[in-house]
């Protein structure tokens, strides 16, 4: 059997894979351009992290695990307001299609330097909407590596957390129900959503979104602000002085940096106000 899929031992940099383009090498990183590609990786490197636009991922360049990323963008409108998606698919590529297929929904997340897969296993979500809720069924290799679908029901979507990313499994597509929608409406909306991200987020800076949960009824972003932490510094790694809840790379920050802020976050709030909060960004086993 050919090998399908293609390796990069220590020689690709960690700034083309995550969007805090924090420095340093991967050491192994595994690109899969297809799901029986990505099928005959996850055999040939059992323990490994799964990659897609690297938006709430940081990555220590002396962590062995091999780093797979699935990159099919392939894109159907299969009938009436439905589309396939492959998880390779980066957002930006998926609007641009949405909006010449008329049809709307993703735009919450215009912007994001995310994938499709990353979206559906964190739930991507922002003001009072999920990715979820364009969700008709999900496509991923099961346990037996073989491709299977999962209902939307079954998807057990939450707060920044679905059954695929709890588990471990792999999404390689999913069917969304968009609404159809002229299709200048739809630009207009991007570009609405585009605009209200700038002006609350460091959206033009090396960042990867936020850095912890919001605690049940709390802001994690007041929390810190509450803590005089905006601004604050370790190495090249820096609290947004535009949200409190994004770290931005003000040059080379390393993935010490990196730790080390979000330790210090951490223990700083918590000195103030008691309350621990929990990472959002993730990270390899
Ligand atoms: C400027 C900016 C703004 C942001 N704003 C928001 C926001 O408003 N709301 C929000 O929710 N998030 C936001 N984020 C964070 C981030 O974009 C989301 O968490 C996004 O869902 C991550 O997608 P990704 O493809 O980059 O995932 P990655 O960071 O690559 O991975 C995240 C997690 O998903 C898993 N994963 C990735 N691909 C797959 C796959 N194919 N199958 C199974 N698991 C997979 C990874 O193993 C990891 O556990 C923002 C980030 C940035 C940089």
């Amino acid at each position: 059997m050919p090998v399908l899929f293609k390796t990069f031992e220590s020689s690709y940099p960690i700034a083309r894979l995550t969007s805090i383009q924090s420095t340093g090498l991967a050491p192994l990183y595994v690109e899969c351009p297809t799901a029986e590609a990505l099928i005959q990786a996850r055999q040939t490197y059992p323990k490994h992290y799964l990659i897609g636009g690297g938006s709430n991922t940081i990555l220590d360049p002396d962590n062995p695990t091999p780093v797979l990323r699935f990159t099919d963008a392939t894109m159907h409108h299969t009938h009436h307001n439905r589309v396939y998606m492959r998880a390779g698919t980066p957002i930006a590529k998926a609007l641009r299609q949405c909006s010449d297929w008329g049809l709307s929904g993703l735009e919450l997340a215009a912007g994001v330097p995310a994938y499709i897969g990353g979206m559906i296993a964190m739930n991507f979500g922002c003001w009072g909407q999920t990715v979820a809720q364009w969700i008709h069924r999900v496509h991923y290799i099961d346990a037996n590596s073989q491709l299977a679908w999962r209902s939307v029901d079954a998807c057990e979507f939450g707060y920044r957390s679905s059954w695929f990313k709890e588990n471990q499994m792999p999404v390689v597509g999913a069917e969304f129900d968009l609404t159809p929608t002229d299709t200048g409406r739809i630009r207009t909306a991007i570009a609405d959503a585009i605009a209200r991200r700038q002006t609350a987020q460091p959206l033009r800076d090396k960042t990867y979104g936020s850095m912890f949960l919001n605690p049940p009824d709390a802001s994690a972003a007041q929390l810190i602000d509450d803590s005089q932490l905006k601004g604050y510094q370790i190495g090249d790694a820096k609290i947004s002085c535009k949200h409190a809840n994004f770290m931005i790379n003000t040059g080379q920050a390393s993935f010490h940096d990196i730790q080390s802020l979000l330790q210090n976050v951490q223990d700083q709030v918590y000195a103030r106000t008691q309350v621990k909060l929990c990472p959002e960004v993730c990270q390899a086993p």
